[in-house]
């Protein structure tokens, strides 16, 4: 077995142990194995793993990995990253989900922008949720009225909330910004939205995410090893 494949597997586990842990079925949680930065060879051995779903946070960088994994392969390629309006014609018209809608604008383009021969592209509106750092996400209070006008246009498909809390080694500070992503997406779902994607949790933080209801785990290292940036 690869490297990969034995991460991967440690990774499967770490997901079943968690969801053990919290009363939650196993299946309730799918993995997306977080692929920026690595060569598309560790995509493929992933994917010869059994890996279905990626997750890329640059455009041309995503892109052009998708396209040369599609020989014999049929994946499913998450945009995970900050998207600018300039950008989002090549991920409407390659990606099949994007978690980081952060504003209107940008949703609205990547509806118009989605070919109608594709399916409506999955999204999840991304949430600053408290003691996050970056500059993403919209405002919790932003929230429902941003999801209930992405939930209107017609190429897109609105399925949940992301959210990138500020990392932390403890695990009761961990979950707060799940908690509070969670109580989110279940105040908008008592308002009539069909939502079914809480993402949320990462190489670091993936118990403490699942242990407050996450359906989505993103993970990068612990399946590809440390990124290298230089
Ligand atoms: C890089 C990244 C991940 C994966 O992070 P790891 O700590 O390597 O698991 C998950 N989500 C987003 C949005 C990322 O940018």
């Amino acid at each position: 077995m690869s490297a990969i494949a034995d991460n991967l597997q440690a990774v499967r586990n770490r997901i079943a142990q968690a969801a053990r842990a919290a009363g939650r079925p196993t299946d309730s949680i799918s993995l997306l194995a977080v692929s920026k930065t690595k060569p598309l060879a560790d995509v493929l051995a992933a994917a010869a793993a059994g890996q279905t779903d990626f997750g890329e946070n640059y455009v041309q960088e995503g892109v052009d990995k998708l396209l040369a994994s599609a020989a014999g392969n049929s994946l499913t390629w998450h945009f995970i990253g900050p998207l600018q309006s300039n950008k989002t014609r090549l991920v409407a018209e390659h990606f099949d989900w994007v978690h980081s809608v952060d504003r209107l604008k940008i949703a609205e383009r990547l509806s118009a922008q989605r070919p109608l021969t594709l399916p409506p592209l999955n999204v999840c509106v991304q949430v600053n949720v408290s003691g996050e750092a970056s500059k993403s996400g919209c405002a919790p209070a932003e929230a429902a009225a941003l999801c209930q006008a992405v939930a209107r246009l017609p190429g897109l498909r609105l399925r949940g909330l992301m959210a990138i809390p500020e990392p932390t080694d403890d695990i009761a500070a961990q979950r707060l910004p799940f908690r509070q992503l969670r109580g989110i997406f279940e105040q908008l779902q008592r308002t009539g939205l069909a939502l079914d994607t809480l993402s949320m949790g990462m190489s670091h933080d993936l118990e403490a995410a699942i242990a407050e209801g996450a359906t989505l785990v993103r993970i990068g290292t612990a399946i590809f090893g440390e990124r290298n940036y230089a």
